[in-house]
């Protein structure tokens, strides 16, 4: 095994060399940052979604370079995009976060309200309401 051609894993947020998982995505927004993203990973020290392309380390990039690539160019539209708790305000991230520190590990972190008038509601997180969360 050569180790020079082995691919390294490294968070532009955080530095984090450990990663949750890797997905596909699909981007609909062909004018945006992302239109060109097929797939993200899961970093899993701050569980921000951050596209492959950056978290990967090869011979041609560097974290530096990442780093600046994810402030200035995803990050930005990832803040406008990312869910949100209505009641607490934080991001699926800081959730998910709060959520690894007592020991649970879940994808399962929002349910959506609706309103009287059946229009798609507002998001509530797992720790806002954790009762919601229990399965019947
Ligand atoms: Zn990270
Ligand atoms: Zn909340």
């Amino acid at each position: 095994m050569n180790n020079e051609n082995k691919e390294k894993y490294q968070c532009p947020e955080c530095e984090s060399k450990n990663i949750r998982f890797k997905f596909k995505v699909n981007n609909r927004n062909k004018n945006d940052a992302y239109s060109h993203v097929t797939e993200e990973i899961q970093c899993a020290e701050c569980f921000m979604d951050i596209p492959a392309n950056i978290f990967l380390i090869d011979k041609n990039t560097n974290i530096e370079d990442n780093k600046k690539i994810w402030k200035s160019f995803y990050k930005p539209e990832h803040l406008r995009k990312a869910a949100k708790c209505s009641k607490c305000d934080l991001y699926y991230w800081e959730i998910e976060k709060q959520l690894a520190i007592n020991n649970i590990i879940s994808s399962d972190i929002f349910y959506q309200t609706f309103d009287n008038k059946g229009s798609a509601g507002k998001m509530v997180c797992k720790l806002c309401d954790p009762e919601a969360f229990i399965k019947k």
